[in-house]
């Protein structure tokens, strides 16, 4: 950051400005990104034909193995090693960033700095990554190196440099970067007890490493990654200012990578929101940079040539299309697959992409509501409610926007509310927070935090709730926040009570005065909190009362209604973006219908989906049907329909 410009001025001038700096390629073009992910014998593969293939999908731009584990170009450095299946005077990186250039296509060049072979390990073990018992940690014959070693530390600076001396890279992708916890089997690795780390750790925290990962060494280890991550992106910008640096972080990048992606040893149930989730989370919380949602086309990496369902690959391309990233697919070796599904999948996606690409460029979310949170089960359950319920929302991991002028209607906390969102409700901002951590401000007198409960919530006020009008009760199963009893509470706790025999139940059942929801004005602004996990419960059972309790409290906190109305399937997502530097607004539909428990179908076509969005408009245009749309202005909202939905569609309003 250049302090002199933060001097002269304000935070949001700063902030653009610093962000245009860096705003390359990556936030101008329309990316359409395949990811060949190369083995070591994949050194003679034929770079114009991969080439002509990734224009003719049609992409433009490609994610290419350069270094790291193996090189693909001839590399001087020492303790770097060239494939040893590169033709003698042979440059595959080389020949690709010709022939990529050649037809228009950027190139990210992919290193991983995590392993590296047995002789750099016996020339400098200080580098590398050491179990508890000091062994070094192998895998398939290469040795792990240390986020807080000199490979990744100094020898980097090295290996890089003359990266990028040599290749005109368009960006540089780096995997595995940080210590991970595990091998790529699964088996848990511990700790780094390095010289380095053990260092590192004793100077911040007056004591040894511990024995496995907590919380505290979870944070030191990210501080760690960061200050690499830092140190990385200074190389790159110094030596080539417009490539990029990608890798899984937002901070110090200038793309923001992530991966929708399966496990066979993941618990169900399957996030079937995850491009959406991840896209969100990285536009709306770096909104100056790119994301990059790697669509992971197979099902593990023991099984990296058997693909997930087509529409699954389709879903997770267009949800990230939705939220203003491109489709990017990875597959493992180049484009001629031993499972032919993924890529023929794909290929209509970036054909659709390819035709529209005028509707990619520039996008940024135009929601009003922000849903804030950790990935948690609580965070997941409310944002399928937002989005099956049709609330428009952007996920973000900060509270930057506090700063930079942008403004939100709502902000829903689902597991916590951060302290520094006292002045904006404060200011006139409105809070929906749940479970049971009570929020730092707006409330008193929590009597206590009730262990893991099984009971219900008597409903009162079904004017405040009417989605609630067929249910006098709410399930409660988990955690709650005791408060003292309020005048005309909304909803009281039923403590657990006989639930058998038949013939005993709720025989000793009593009533309290025990609140389950508060809703309060603070400030000028308003707050409602829910302390119990309502969202972990509708992520866990999705109960409508559960639903219906959330959308009624959304309804009764954004008090100039909602930014769309809709009678939309649930299962339809809407997206409402806008675009830089031009007045119109893009409302987007992803059909996933055709998502259930594991499988994934062809979604089912909907039809007459009427759709009112806030703002004059006067002309809609569906992109899929390449046909224009009645509009109807009604009041503060102008109204169309559209009469058809396959999977995805784009709507224009001007
Ligand atoms: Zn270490």
């Amino acid at each position: 950051m250049n302090t002199r410009k933060l001097i002269l001025l304000p935070l949001a001038v700063a902030a653009a400005m610093e962000a245009g700096d860096r705003a390359g390629w990556w936030m101008e073009e329309p990316v359409r990104l395949i990811q060949t992910n190369l083995r070591e014998t994949d050194s003679t593969l034929d770079a114009r034909r991969l080439a002509e293939q990734v224009a003719a999908f049609p992409a433009n731009a490609i994610l290419f193995n350069m270094g790291g584990i193996v090189a693909h170009y001839p590399t001087k450095v020492p303790y770097h090693y060239a494939s040893a299946y590169l033709p003698a005077g042979g440059d595959l990186f080389g020949d690709m960033v010709k022939e990529a250039h050649g037809r228009g296509i950027r190139v990210i060049g992919r290193f991983d700095l995590s392993k590296t072979q047995k002789a750099a390990y016996e020339a400098h073990p200080e580098w590398f990554f050491r179990r508890a018992n000091g062994e070094p940690a192998i895998y398939n014959g290469l040795y792990a190196t240390c986020i807080n070693g000199g490979y990744y530390r100094e020898h980097a600076k090295v290996i890089l440099g003359e990266a990028l001396e040599r290749y005109e890279v368009d960006a540089l992708f780096f995997n595995m970067f940080g210590n991970p916890g595990e091998d790529y089997s699964g088996n848990p690795l511990g700790p780094c007890h390095c010289e380095s780390c053990r260092k590192l750790y004793r100077a911040r925290h007056q004591k040894e490493i511990p024995a496995a990962w907590d919380e505290e060494y979870r944070r030191f280890m990210e501080e760690s990654t960061l200050k690499t991550a830092e140190l990385i992106a200074g190389l790159i910008h110094g030596k080539r200012p417009r490539t990029g640096f990608f890798t899984y972080l937002q901070q110090h990048t200038d793309g923001i990578m992530s991966e929708s992606n399966t496990s066979v040893r993941r618990p169900l149930p399957l996030w079937p929101y995850s491009a959406s989730d991840n896209v969100n989370r990285a536009r709306n919380s770096e909104r100056s940079k790119m994301a990059f949602n790697l669509c992971i086309s197979f099902v593990d990496f023991p099984w990296r040539f058997a693909m997930v369902p087509r529409a699954e690959i389709r879903s997770r391309l267009y949800q990230s299309m939705a939220h203003g990233a491109g489709p990017a697919l990875n597959m493992h070796g180049p484009l001629d697959q031993e499972d032919r599904s993924a890529v023929e999948a794909a290929r209509e996606v970036f054909q659709w992409h390819k035709r529209h690409e005028d509707l990619y460029t520039g996008q940024e979310s135009a929601a009003r509501v922000l849903l804030v949170g950790s990935r948690r089960n609580s965070y997941r359950g409310l944002f399928r409610i937002l989005t099956e319920r049709h609330v428009p929302f952007a996920v973000a991991d900060n509270l930057k926007w506090l700063e930079d002028g942008r403004k939100f209607d709502l902000v829903v906390a689902p597991d916590g509310v951060p302290e520094a969102l006292e002045g904006y409700v404060r200011g006139g901002g409105r809070l929906l927070a749940c479970g049971p951590a009570a929020p730092p401000f707006g409330v008193s007198g929590v009597v206590t935090r009730r262990p893991h409960t099984q009971g219900y919530w008597r409903v009162h006020d079904h004017s405040l709730l009417p989605s609630l009008k067929s249910t006098n009760v709410l399930m409660l199963d988990g955690e709650y926040s005791e408060l003292p009893a309020v005048p005309k509470p909304v909803l009281t706790l039923i403590p657990p009570a006989m639930f058998g025999p038949p013939e005993k139940v709720w025989v000793n059942k009593v009533e309290t005065e025990t609140p389950g929801l508060l809703v309060t004005e603070f400030g000028t602004g308003r707050m409602a909190w829910i302390p119990w996990d309502v969202g972990g419960l509708y992520y866990r059972h999705s109960l409508e009362a559960h639903a219906g309790l959330v959308a009624d409290l959304v309804d009764h906190l954004l008090v100039e209604g909602r930014q769309l109305l809709t009678n939309a399937h649930p299962l339809v997502e809407i997206t409402v973006m806008r675009q830089r530097g031009r007045t119109r607004t893009l409302v987007h539909f992803v059909n996933l219908s055709g998502h259930s428990q594991t499988a994934y179908f062809e979604p089912l076509e909907m039809r007459d989906i009427r759709v009112s969005l806030k703002g004059a408009y006067r002309a809609a245009r569906s992109a899929a049907l390449g046909a224009s749309l009645p509009v109807t202005a009604e009041g503060a909202y102008t109204a169309f329909t559209l009469p058809a939905l396959g999977g995805y569609d784009v709507v224009v309003l001007e």
